[in-house]
């Protein structure tokens, strides 16, 4: 067994393959710490799907989430203590979940850039940079949205739908609140900002979801960085496009699945990209312990448990992105600031509430309440 990729949804799959007792070899292309963009907003529902403690991985615990219209207008919504909002740093998250695999006795090779795939009869091959092959039964794509087999291997949607991103992590608290993420949604075009706390600093970021980035992202940090307490050319930034999801397709061919943001599976509203990619790690795993033990003849088990458990929300999700994105202002006014409505976001976010839950009365709302 074969994974590309040791980000959360490549170590997921790793692990519970190991652990399953398939032989996993897993590839990741970049040497440990390096530091991955990503908010880390993650629901603490994902600790289901793992038999071992997420918690030395957790440097927040959310209780409140905080939403501003231009840095004012603020909206604050308490989260249910039944369900906690995590954040993680996403590298030590990583490298957490693919010491577990190790530990159930997969091997791990870094830095391992895979640079060809190629489906041999009835294996698949794996080449490297270094022109290093290596042979499975089995494949996970899984090397995040910069992949280039999921298309090659029709895994996915046909058209990527690409979110930008500008990230960027600084040292102390500014003036966060404790236990507090806060949403700004004004001053991003087709997007928002976020401040999300870590242990010592806090992952600032700015993000848009329709058409090609639109947003000055240096302005808009310009502005919120102080905001926040913080200078406002602090942290290093780093730009990263992101695929969200966009439609139903496979992610399965003969012996081959796609999982995480290789599978686009991010959410489109909130880029909510954590749980799908541990999720779809889980599944994939699981549908290919039943294929590789001649349980079940193909892997369509593992494209239809992902539209079942995420995708059926995420249609729902990209058509409220593409109504909240065109009329923000409307939007916040008649979304957000909703007495029921943060609660409503913060239900989705810790994962106790789909998009399908809340779509019809939302998308009315903004189409018609104008
Ligand atoms: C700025 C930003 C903020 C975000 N904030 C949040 C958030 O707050 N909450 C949330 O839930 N999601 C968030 N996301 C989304 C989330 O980070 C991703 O959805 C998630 O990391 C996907 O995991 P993955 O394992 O599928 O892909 P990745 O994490 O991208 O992992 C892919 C791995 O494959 C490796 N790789 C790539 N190419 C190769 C190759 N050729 N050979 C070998 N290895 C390779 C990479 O080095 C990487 O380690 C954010 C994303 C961005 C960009």
């Amino acid at each position: 067994m074969l994974v590309i990729g040791g980000g959360a949804s490549g170590s997921a799959a790793a692990f519970h393959l190991a652990q399953a007792g398939h032989q996993v070899t897993l590839l990741e292309k970049e040497a440990k710490g390096t530091i991955k963009p990503c908010g880390g907003g993650m629901s603490a529902a994902v600790q289901e799907w793992f038999p071992f403690d997420l918690q030395p991985v957790v440097d927040e615990v959310i209780k409140k989430v905080e939403f501003t219209w231009c840095l004012q207008d603020q909206v604050v919504a308490e989260l249910p203590g039944s369900a906690p909002f995590w954040i993680v740093r996403r590298e030590k998250l990583d490298a957490y979940l693919a010491n577990h695999a190790v530990n159930a006795g997969a091997e791990i090779l870094s830095p391992f850039t895979v640079v060809k795939v190629k489906k041999q009869k009835s294996c698949w091959q794996v080449t490297s940079q270094e022109g290093e092959e290596l042979e499975g039964r089995a494949i996970v794509v899984a090397d995040g949205s910069s992949s280039p087999w999921a298309q090659a291997f029709d895994l996915g949607p046909k058209n990527l739908h690409k979110a930008s991103t500008t990230s960027v992590r600084i040292k102390g608290e500014g003036l966060l609140t404790k236990n507090t993420a806060r949403f700004e949604f004004g001053l991003v075009h087709h997007g928002f900002a976020w401040a999300f706390p870590i242990a010592g600093g806090v992952n600032v970021g700015v993000g848009t979801f329709i058409g090609k980035n639109s947003a000055d992202t240096h302005d808009i940090l310009k502005k919120l960085l102080p905001n926040l307490g913080f200078d406002s050319s602090a942290g290093k930034r780093q730009h990263a496009s992101l695929n969200v999801w966009n439609g139903h397709y496979p992610l399965h061919g003969e012996g081959i699945v796609a999982v995480g943001d290789a599978a686009s599976l991010c959410d489109p509203f909130l880029a909510e990209g954590l749980r799908p990619a541990l999720l779809s790690g889980c599944e994939a795993a699981t549908n290919l312990d039943r294929w590789l033990r001649r349980e079940t003849s193909d892997l369509q088990g593992y494209s239809q448990a992902i539209r079942a458990r995420w995708g059926n929300s995420m249609s729902w999700g990209r058509r409220i992105a593409q109504v909240f994105y065109r009329f923000p202002k409307v939007g916040y006014q008649l979304g957000i600031k909703r007495p029921t409505a943060p609660q409503r976001i913060a239900e989705i976010l810790s994962g106790r509430m789909g998009y399908g839950d809340i779509a019809n009365r939302v998308i009315k709302r903004l189409l018609f309440n104008r």
